[in-house]
């Protein structure tokens, strides 16, 4: 079979490296692709947003299966032209993929089907926003509505915190995505993260992560896109993991189908866990980034089995076939990172590294320049290994790290803390 897989990032190459340890995998290719991605498979420069030219592109190269990485395509209909051109595509449409395209989508939804989630309001006027900002007080989260690259939610301290971010979403922060804003409750606990695959109408779980956000260690310092991720999250247990998918997957997931829009493709829910309980932050259309990295290693070749069962309709049939195992994931960063940062800085030290089911370089901001790697983003490499202990996973994620010549970088040393402490 031949595939495409859109995207560039660390989750890309993760979910490319699982795909192609199936034999029913024949031509893989990914687009954009980095220079990691280049060395497991075809890397090709197209229009990742433009359906049409993901479409052609497809058609012209004989793909038959297409994995989509990033929310952009999703949100700009990818899925929905590719299957309009009876190619098969793991994907939600635009229409199911408002439930991260809009904030106030999903509260409206989960309002509807009664699943649990922080209370909200909904502003287009920045006074009204204030007004009730007042009455509320404070911690109070601000929202944009749209899509802002994890960027659109500030969590207010104050009531005049909360009124400069309004201020500041209304003045045109976030561009289009700002034009609403979303108030929402503040919510208090420990986060993680739940993924399932739907196929319109059956859930399958697949794992379970938690991430560290801030880019500091201790979870300190500014937000980030991720800096580095481990599956499973003990805090999700089994039975919570149940209050999720009755309370709120399967009913949001049953009116998506009410409402005609049916959801396909992988769901992420963001949770909330207080006092044994867990409410829904935000749903993401996609995986996360650093989180797949880690289920990616977790799940291996039979991940494409799982997507084009998915994208088929027949997950039913299915089931995840689990190694009692944990994964994690580290970051490696460009200094100054997640502010200004430089690029070009060579990378040394990856070849000797192990590369096998237990251990993974990932790269997320890569090329190639010649034979010497260079750094060509933010966040740069992911250091991934998995274990028979989250301290195993972790033990050989650092020798790794260790391993890798990188002066102009950098990495939290203390990833999983909350799982098992710090070393
Ligand atoms: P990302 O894509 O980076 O996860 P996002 O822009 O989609 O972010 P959310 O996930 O909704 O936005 O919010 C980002 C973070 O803000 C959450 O991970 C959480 O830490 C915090 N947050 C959001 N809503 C609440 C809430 N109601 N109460 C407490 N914290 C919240």
């Amino acid at each position: 079979m031949n595939i495409l897989v859109l995207g560039g990032g660390g989750r890309e190459h993760a979910i490319a490296w699982a795909i192609k340890q199936n034999p029913k995998c024949d031509r893989l290719v990914v687009a954009p692709g980095n220079a990691g991605i280049a060395q497991i498979a075809e890397c090709a420069d197209i229009d990742i947003n433009s359906r049409s030219a993901v479409a052609e592109f497809c058609q012209d190269n004989a793909i038959e299966f297409v994995v989509i990485g990033p929310e952009a395509p999703l949100a700009a209909g990818v899925a929905d032209a590719l299957r309009d051109a009876g190619i098969a595509c793991f994907g939600p449409s635009a229409a199911a993929a408002r439930l991260e395209a809009s904030k106030a989508f999903t509260k409206e939804v989960c309002d509807a089907c009664d699943a649990p989630t922080a209370g909200w309001a909904r502003f287009a006027d920045a006074d009204a926003a204030k007004t009730h900002i007042a009455a509320q007080g404070a911690p109070i989260v601000v929202k944009a509505d749209g899509l802002a690259a994890g960027k659109g939610v500030v969590v207010a301290e104050t009531i005049a915190q909360a009124c400069e971010a309004v201020d500041m979403m209304f003045a045109g922060g976030f561009g289009a995505a700002g034009a609403e804003v979303v108030i929402e409750e503040f919510m208090h606990g420990e986060e993680a993260s739940f993924f399932v695959l739907v196929d319109g109408t059956d859930v399958l779980p697949i794992g379970t992560a938690q991430d560290h956000k801030r880019v500091g260690e201790g979870d300190t310092g500014p937000n980030t896109g991720g800096m580095g991720a481990y599956s499973p999250a003990p805090v999700l247990t089994e039975a919570l993991q149940a209050q999720v998918l009755e309370q709120i997957i399967r009913p949001t997931m049953a009116e998506m189908v009410r409402r005609g829009t049916p959801y396909q493709g992988v769901l992420y829910a963001g949770l909330m866990i207080h006092d044994g309980q867990a409410r829904l932050v935000e749903y993401n259309v996609r995986f996360g980034d650093p989180e797949a990295q880690v289920l990616m290693m977790r799940l291996g070749a039979q991940v494409l089995d799982l997507l084009m069962a998915c994208a088929e309709g027949r997950l039913s049939e299915m089931a995840v076939n689990w190694a009692d195992d944990h994964a994690m994931t580290v970051v490696m960063a460009a200094q100054g990172y997640p502010g200004v940062y430089e690029k070009g800085s060579e990378i040394r030290g990856l070849q000797g590294l192990p590369a096998d089911s237990w251990h993974m370089v990932y790269h997320a901001g890569t090329r190639a320049d010649g034979g010497r790697i260079l750094a060509d983003g933010g966040r740069v490499l992911n250091v991934t290994a998995r274990g028979r202990t989250l301290q195993e996973a972790r033990d050989r994620v650092y020798d790794m790290a260790g391993r890798i010549e990188w002066p102009e970088g950098f990495m939290r040393r203390d990833i999983g803390w909350r799982a098992i402490g710090t070393d």
